[in-house]
């Protein structure tokens, strides 16, 4: 159930896997990227816990964004930032979680202009809210839809420069999205 405190409970677990994982993302980074996307995660789930998380899930949805798009820096920031915002939007609406993470996917495509497929963190967002919306989601789906994006040649984003060299590589996006995804799962969402 989407409520505020399951919410704010998903966000506290994200946090933690993203700070133990920190050095594995960046590493991920390093061959198709810029070696940085666990320390951009890291900075920007810091000032999400550092802001003020208090409200309804809307209000939280929207403080997320704002912490991400202001302290992440790279292009994950404004992709996982429009997606909260979005989120928030759409959580007004309705609490259904499969209809506000498919708001999210939007947004990320929306600022990205990326389909699936092409080796992004969308590749992680896709299956995953369309396993969820089929009715049901687990962990190993989850960390399943990352692993199967060493497959892709990316086609959009930093790791698009290094083209056909950039299969054999788990997306580091995908695998941090992974994380949120656990998250969600974790804490009853
Ligand atoms: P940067 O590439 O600016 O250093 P990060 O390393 O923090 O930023 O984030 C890289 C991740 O962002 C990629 O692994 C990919 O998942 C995601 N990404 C990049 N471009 C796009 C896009 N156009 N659409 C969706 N996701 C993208
Ligand atoms: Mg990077
Ligand atoms: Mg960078």
């Amino acid at each position: 159930m989407l409520t505020a405190e399951t919410l704010r409970k998903a966000l506290t677990l994200f946090n933690d896997k993203i700070q133990v994982q920190k050095d594995y993302l960046s590493e991920l980074d390093t061959p198709i990227g810029d070696g940085d996307h666990g320390n951009n995660m890291a900075r920007g789930m810091t000032a999400v816990m550092a802001s003020d998380l208090s409200g309804d899930v809307p209000d939280i949805f929207k403080k997320t964004a704002m912490a991400l798009i202001g302290k992440v820096g790279g292009a994950s920031g404004p992709l996982y930032g429009t997606a909260m915002m979005e989120m928030g939007k759409k959580s007004a609406e309705t609490t259904d979680p499969a209809t506000v993470l498919e708001a999210g996917i939007a947004g990320i495509q929306k600022r990205g202009k990326a389909e699936a497929g092409e080796k992004t963190m969308l590749d992680e967002w896709i299956p995953a809210v369309a396993a969820l919306k089929a009715g049901s989601l687990t962990e190993a789906q989850v960390q399943q839809f990352a692993e199967d994006t060493k497959e892709l040649i990316a086609t959009k984003g930093r790791a698009s420069y290094v083209g056909e060299r950039s299969k054999g590589h788990i997306d580091p996006g995908a695998m941090s999205s992974a994380y949120f995804f656990e998250s969600l799962i974790e804490a009853g969402v």
